[in-house]
């Protein structure tokens, strides 16, 4: 038991190291959360050994769990401060919520699958990062305007387009990251709200699972 969990620490330090040396990832907040959170916790348990590993895992009913650097990537490109009230789109394992959680104020996750949700929130409690995090089951691409307006929005699955509501509940000077192209290819995206005016940079490609809903495919 000790050497596994030794073994997994490992991994995860090598892991972290690749995401430095191989992708450049600086942001020393984001280095420490992923150096400290058990990602093989929030992995199926089949699969625990290949948590550190850098491709994106299988977590049942056809979905993901991202593979790191595309965590890493997200997470940098948005620039987040302690005080950020974060909007996520698609809560999947929790892992990504995990690493929000402790970078930012409030974590908002919604999530479609009511399955996965449950198994994250049951999860994401054991694990002490669930009390700064509020989750929802349901359509993503509608947000959770009770809550708005979010500092930060970050969609992890692949959308045809940027949902409407979604660009309506970010705050001024807020930033939102979503994956936007084909059912196989996307375009990483970014865009930031500057009063009615909205930046838009396309950044790396990349392939998402499909964000399924009113706004999305
Ligand atoms: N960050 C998550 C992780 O690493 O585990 C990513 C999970 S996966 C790539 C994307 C998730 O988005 C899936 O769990 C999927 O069910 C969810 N999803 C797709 N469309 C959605 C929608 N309209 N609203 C909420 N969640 C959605």
């Amino acid at each position: 038991m000790e050497s596994s969990i030794m073994s997994y620490e490992r991994q995860r330090m090598e892991m972290v190291k690749t995401l430095i040396k191989q992708y450049g990832v600086r942001n020393p907040r984001i280095l420490k959360a992923m150096r400290e959170t058990p990602r093989h916790l929030l992995a199926p348990p089949h699969l625990r050994s290949e948590a550190y590993h850098d491709h994106p895992l299988s977590i049942g009913r056809g979905q993901t769990m991202s593979q790191p650097y595309m965590v890493a990537y997200m997470t940098e490109v948005l620039k987040i401060s302690d005080t950020d009230r974060i909007l996520e789109i698609g809560t999947g394992s929790g892992y990504q919520t995990a690493i929000l959680s402790q970078m930012a104020k409030w974590v908002f996750s919604v999530e479609r699958i009511k399955e996965l949700s449950m198994e994250a929130q049951k999860n994401l409690t054991e694990m002490g990062y669930a009390e700064n995090i509020s989750f929802k089951v349901g359509d993503g691409t509608q947000g959770w305007v009770e809550h708005a307006p979010y500092h930060v929005i970050i969609v992890t699955a692949g959308s045809p387009r940027i949902p409407a509501p979604l660009e309506e509940q970010l705050a001024d000077n807020g930033r939102l990251v979503i994956p936007v192209g084909r059912r196989f290819h996307q375009d990483m995206t970014l865009i930031t709200k500057r009063g009615h005016e909205l930046e838009t940079t396309r950044k790396i490609g990349c392939v998402f699972v499909p964000l399924i809903g009113k706004e999305g495919w």
